[in-house]
C-alpha cells in the first residue's frame, strides 16, 4: 500500500495499493495481448482518437490541475500551463499519426520500401517532478506510433496518470491499450526493464536509476530512451540586456521549487558585470512568491517529500548570499537560496533538484565554454547576451541538447527535447520522438 501525500501540507491524499511483479507482468500480458489489433486501427482512426484524448484533457483541465498541484506541490497556476500542454501534445501526436512514414528507395530490379513499425509493448516510467506532462511526452508518440502501452506513474504522484487512464478508455481507446501500474520503481518499474516481453523503456528520473535502467535492458536488448538529470549554465555576458536576465534567472532555477531536470542552477555571469547582476538577482529573487498552491498568485510551492528536503538543504553551505522565506506551517517548504560558488564545488557539480543556484563568475567567452561544459551532464541552458554572432557560437559551444538565447524556454510541443552526455539520450516531442517508438523495416520487391 502507498501513501500519498500533499506536500504543502504533509496530509494523505489517498492510500492507493501498489503492484508487485505478478501484477506488472499481467499488465504487460494485457499490453501485448491488445497489441495485434491496435497496431492495425486506420491511421485516421487512431488520430481520431488521439484529438478525442486531447478534448478530453482540455474538458478536465482543471481537474487534472488541482490533482497535480495537491499531489506535487506545485501552483495552480503552473499545473494548469502543464495540464494545457498535455492536451497540446495529444493533438500534436494525433496530426504526426499519418506523418510519420516510409519511403521508396530507388534501387536495381524493383521497388524497395521503409516502412516505420511499432515495437510492441513499450514501458514508460516517469517521475514525480512533471508526472502527468511527462506521461504524455511519452503516450503522445507511443500510442501514434501503434504500440501498447504499461505507464508506471512515481510512486509519490500517482494520482493523475491514473485519471488519465481513465480519460483514455472514455476516449475509446481500447481496453489493454493503456495500462497505469502504480508501484514502487524497486520493484514495478524494476520488473518492467526484466520482463523480455516489453520491447521498449523510455525512462525520465535521476541518472542513477537511468543507468540501471539501461543496464536491465541489456539483457533482453530492449530499446531504451533516457531522459536524466542537469546541472544546466545560465550564462549572462556582460553586454546583456542585465535586468532582463536578472528578472528571468530565478524562475529558471525555482520554478517548480527547482525540481526540474532543466534548471539553470548554475548561474555564470561575466566578471565586469558580476557584482551589479547579483544585486539585480537578489532582488529578483526576493519577489519569488513562494506559499499555498492553490493560491492564483503563487509561484513556488514545497518540496516534494522530507527526505528530498533534507538532501537539498545538505547542499546548502556558508557561502550564502541570499535565502528566501517560507510560510511557518506544515509543509516540505524550502527557501529560494542563493550561493556564491566555485564550478568545483558540489553545489555546482551535482544535481540540487532544489531551489538552490550557484553563482558563479567568468573572465570571457572561452572560459564561460570551459565552466558550462565542466560536468558530466548536458540537458539544457540559457545565453544572455546583445552579441548575435557571440549566442550562436556559445550554443554551438555548449554540450548540450536544449539550449535558449534570452530566455529560459526549454519545452516546446513540436521541437525536440534531449540530453547530452550523462543526461541521456534519444529525443522527446515534436517528429523526433516517434522515431524512439518506431522501428524501420526494408521490404524489397522484385519488379522481375
Ligand atoms: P528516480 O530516478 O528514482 O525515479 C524516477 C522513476 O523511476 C520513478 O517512477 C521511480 O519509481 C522509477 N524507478 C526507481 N527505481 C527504479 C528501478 N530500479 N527500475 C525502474 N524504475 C525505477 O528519481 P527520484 O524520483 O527518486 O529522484 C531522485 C533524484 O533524481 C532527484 O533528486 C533528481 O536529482 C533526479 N530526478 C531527475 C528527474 C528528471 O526530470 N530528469 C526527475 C526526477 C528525479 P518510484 O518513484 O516508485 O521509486
Amino acid at each position: 500500500m502507498t501513501t500519498v501525500t500533499n506536500p504543502a501540507t504533509e496530509e494523505t491524499i489517498r492510500d492507493l495499493p501498489e503492484a508487485g511483479v505478478e501484477e506488472t507482468d499481467a499488465a504487460v500480458a494485457r499490453a501485448r495481448e491488445a497489441f495485434p489489433a491496435w497496431r492495425v486501427v486506420a491511421p485516421s482512426d487512431r488520430a481520431r482518437l488521439l484529438r478525442r484524448l486531447a478534448a478530453l484533457v482540455e474538458e478536465h483541465a482543471e481537474e487534472l490541475a488541482r490533482i497535480e498541484s495537491e499531489n506535487v506541490g506545485k501552483p495552480i497556476s503552473g499545473a494548469r500551463a502543464e495540464v494545457g500542454m498535455v492536451a497540446e501534445v495529444f493533438h500534436f501526436y494525433a496530426g504526426a499519426v499519418d506523418k510519420h512514414h516510409g519511403e521508396t528507395v530507388p534501387v536495381a530490379g524493383g521497388v524497395d520500401m521503409t516502412f516505420r513499425e511499432p515495437l510492441g509493448v513499450v514501458g514508460l516510467i516517469v517521475p514525480w517532478n512533471f508526472p502527468l506532462n511527462i506521461a504524455s511526452w511519452k503516450l503522445g508518440p507511443a500510442l501514434a506510433c501503434g504500440n501498447t502501452v504499461v505507464l508506471k506513474p512515481a510512486e509519490l504522484t500517482p494520482l493523475s496518470a491514473l485519471r488519465l487512464g481513465e480519460l483514455c478508455l472514455e476516449a475509446g481507446i481500447p481496453e489493454g491499450v493503456v495500462n497505469v501500474l502504480p508501484g514502487k520503481g524497486s520493484v514495478a518499474g524494476q520488473r518492467l526493464v526484466e520482463n523480455p516481453d516489453v520491447a521498449k523503456i523510455g525512462f525520465t528520473g535521476s541518472t542513477e536509476v537511468g543507468r540501471s535502467v539501461m543496464e536491465g535492458a541489456a539483457a533482453t536488448i530492449k530499446r531504451v530512451t533516457l531522459e536524466l538529470g542537469g546541472k544546466s549554465a545560465n550564462v549572462v555576458f556582460a553586454d546583456a540586456d542585465l535586468e532582463r536576465a536578472a528578472a528571468a534567472a530565478p524562475y529558471a532555477v525555482f520554478d517548480n521549487a527547482g525540481q526540474d531536470c532543466c534548471a539553470r542552477s548554475r548561474i555564470f555571469v561575466e566578471r565586469g558585470a558580476y557584482d551589479r547582476f547579483l544585486e539585480l538577482l537578489v532582488e529578483a529573487t526576493k519577489g519569488v512568491k513562494v506559499g499555498d498552491p492553490a493560491d492564483e498568485a503563487t509561484e513556488m510551492g514545497p518540496l516534494i517529500s522530507a527526505e528530498h528536503r533534507e538532501k537539498v538543504s545538505s547542499f546548502v553551505d556558508g557561502s550564502v548570499v541570499f535565502s528566501g522565506e517560507v510560510p511557518a506551517s506544515a509543509g516540505f517548504w524550502f527557501p529560494c537560496t542563493l550561493v556564491e560558488a566555485s564550478n568545483d564545488d558540489r553545489v555546482a557539480r551535482e544535481e540540487v533538484f532544489g531551489p538552490v543556484a550557484a553563482v558563479i563568475p567568468f573572465e570571457d567567452e572561452a572560459d564561460a565554454l570551459h565552466l558550462a561544459n565542466e560536468t558530466p551532464y548536458g540537458l539544457s541552458g540559457s545565453i544572455w547576451t546583445r552579441d548575435g554572432a557571440r549566442a550562436l557560437r556559445v550554443a554551438r559551444g555548449i554540450e548540450a541538447g536544449v539550449l535558449s538565447v534570452n530566455s529560459n524556454s526549454s519545452v516546446r510541443v513540436a521541437t525536440p527535447f534531449g540530453g547530452f552526455k550523462q543526461s541521456g539520450f534519444g529525443r522527446e516531442l515534436g517528429m523526433h520522438a516517434l522515431e524512439g517508438y518506431s522501428e524501420t523495416k526494408n521490404v524489397f520487391f522484385s519488379t522481375d
